[in-house]
């Protein structure tokens, strides 16, 4: 498991902010699925395609937003 890093817009500083969230513990996974034979992906893959981890602002730890256009835009008309 590692931590993976992006920017990302917090809502409550209204800045971009270098976002951290936890990578999922793959090599768990993959044991299970080994031995599982196979069955374990039933479970594996939807969680990486609908449920991956949210990115969180380091400084109030709240879910951060991607940065669109729309927000970019907005942080420079500031
Ligand atoms: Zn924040």
């Amino acid at each position: 498991m590692g931590v993976q890093k992006a920017q990302r817009y917090c809502r409550n500083e209204n800045r971009l902010v270098l976002a951290e969230r936890q990578t999922p513990n793959r090599v768990l996974h993959l044991l299970l699925t080994v031995v599982t034979a196979g069955l374990w992906l039933v479970v594996w893959i939807p969680l990486e395609l609908f449920a991956p981890a949210a990115y969180r602002c380091p400084i109030c730890g709240d879910k951060c937003q991607p940065v669109t256009r729309k927000i970019r835009r907005q942080l420079e008309s500031h």
